[in-house]
């Protein structure tokens, strides 16, 4: 991604915690009624900051104050007067991209350098991809005057906290919605500088609403009966029981969930390239990725050849401090989830897969874990069907294309996919015969506002990004 916006000079205060921070609601930050919450610094197991959360009542006033916004400002204002709004919040973003990623960086454990490369331009991308569709809905496809949902609720995971903050706000806002979002609870301060930007975007107050707090915030967010669309990011077991909150309701849904993707390389592929792209496929972001390549399928001809050249290049990768710029693997964002990726990983020795870890040293104090490879692996393990979202690598093995497709598939999700091949004839079938919403070729982990990412099967419905994901925002009209 190019870098083409110079970060402001008050961003000298870069990475300055506070101390405490508020929800934001009305345009206002303001104290909830919730429990405080206390985030970590996952790479120390420091305290980070105090966080004010929301309660049942908080939700309602919330959703009323959107309501509101909604009503008597945002849904009858001229598109073009919206998107100025988005532009100026991509520029805040911009502006404010160095302590963004610092704060990322602090709250989440992810390297610096990708919340610095990725998260941030992207979220900005992301902003201002959409503040140029406010002015032009009518030629999304919707029919002559497509019209906004109304309120919409808002519930977003840690792995990409401002990056899906951005993807579910400025679609919303674009189209002439109001939000009220929760996010993640170990990772809430990204999205509350945001929520300063937005201010200073003068925004006009309660089109944006933003409310930490824990899962039953959340829970209390998509039931309301003032929300007339939910859009949720997060696992499939939450999106199950989000669907039969809202089954019946009328009320609209999207859902992003798991995955399980396949990295599939055949044998006459770039194999230095696809290395580095199976790499990037699992390792990105500490493997906290729902469209993680974390099966790879390579080809049994160069299977040997592969798993060894991935075994070098692994062992050149740093792990540990994620403020250091050369870090190349950060922190795991909880102790949760490193215990779950303990779990999981125990199991695959336990099944009879064979370990290889990384021998970079990892730190002794917070959370991390090696990146991992397990070889060896059947279909019916665990590690080859369950997401263990950390940086752990399941190799398979196929002898022919057909027995590539037939295990990529042999699983309940369906996000995205890899191929790695010369043949542009091979790309093009096995992009229709993989059953997941994004497949990339010779490429993986790459993302773009204009393209449209989404699941198929326990991966969710619904599209983010692009014209689809706009619709998504939208009441159809003939
Ligand atoms: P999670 O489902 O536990 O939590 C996600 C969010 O939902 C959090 O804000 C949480 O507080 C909230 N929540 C929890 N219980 C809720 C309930 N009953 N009702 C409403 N909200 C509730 O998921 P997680 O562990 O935070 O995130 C990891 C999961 O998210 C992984 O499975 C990953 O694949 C998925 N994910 C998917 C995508 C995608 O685009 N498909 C992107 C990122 C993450």
């Amino acid at each position: 991604l190019d870098w083409e916006y110079a970060p402001a000079p008050e961003s000298a205060a870069i990475g300055r915690i506070a101390e405490r921070y508020r929800m934001f609601v009305g345009g206002k930050f303001v104290d909830g009624r919730g429990d405080d919450l206390k985030t970590v610094n996952p790479a120390t197991e420091e305290p980070l900051a105090t966080v004010s959360t929301a309660d049942a009542a908080d939700v309602d006033a919330a959703v009323g104050v959107a309501r509101k916004a909604y009503d008597k400002v945002w849904s009858s204002m001229p598109g073009a007067e919206r998107g100025k709004y988005l532009f100026r919040i991509a520029r805040g973003i911009a502006e404010r991209a160095r302590e963004l990623a610092v704060v990322e960086t602090l709250d989440n454990g992810k390297p610096i350098k990708e919340s610095r490369d990725v998260d941030v331009p992207t979220a900005s991308s992301h902003f201002f991809y959409h503040a140029g569709w406010a002015d032009k809905l009518r030629h999304a496809g919707l029919g002559p005057d497509p019209r906004p949902l109304g309120v919409v609720g808002q519930v977003i995971p840690w792995n990409f906290p401002l990056l899906m903050a951005a993807w579910k706000i400025a679609p919303a806002l674009a189209a002439g919605n109001t939000v009220v979002i929760k996010p993640a609870e170990t990772t809430p301060l990204s999205i509350l500088v945001l929520a300063e930007i937005i201010a200073d975007a003068d925004l006009p107050p309660g089109v944006v609403n933003i409310l930490p707090g824990a899962g039953e915030v959340g829970r209390t967010l998509v039931g309301h009966p003032g929300i007339d669309k939910v859009a949720f990011t997060g696992s499939t077991e939450v999106g199950r029981q989000i669907q039969s909150t809202l089954a019946g309701t009328g009320r609209r849904l999207t859902l992003e969930l798991g995955g399980k993707a396949a990295n599939i390389v055949f044998d006459d592929a770039p194999i230095d390239q696809a290395v580095e792209g199976i790499v990037n496929g699992i390792f990105f972001n500490q493997g906290h990725v729902c469209c993680a390549g974390s099966r790879l399928l390579v080809q049994e001809s160069v299977a040997e050849e592969v798993i060894g050249k991935l075994q070098q290049r692994i062992s050149t990768l740093r792990i540990g401090d994620p403020m250091d710029k050369n870090t190349d693997v950060g922190a795991i964002n909880s102790a949760e989830q490193l215990g779950r990726i303990r779990e999981l990983t125990d199991a695959g020795d336990d099944e009879g897969a064979q370990r290889w870890t990384s021998p970079c040293p990892v730190p002794d104090r917070g959370f991390f874990f090696p990146p991992t490879v397990f070889s060896g692996v059947s279909q019916s393990m665990r590690i080859a069907r369950e997401e263990i979202f950390g940086p752990v690598l399941s190799v398979l093995t196929f002898r022919t294309p057909d027995e590539a497709i037939a295990k990529a598939n042999n699983t309940p999700y369906g996000l995205s996919a890899g191929v790695w091949t010369e043949k542009g004839s091979r790309i093009l079938g096995m992009a229709s015969a993989l059953r997941a919403g994004v497949v990339w070729a010779n490429t993986f982990n790459r993302f773009d506002p204009t393209a449209a990412f989404g699941g198929y099967k326990e991966s969710g419905f619904g599209r983010e990004g692009g014209i689809s994901g706009l619709a998504a925002y939208l009441q159809e009209e003939d």
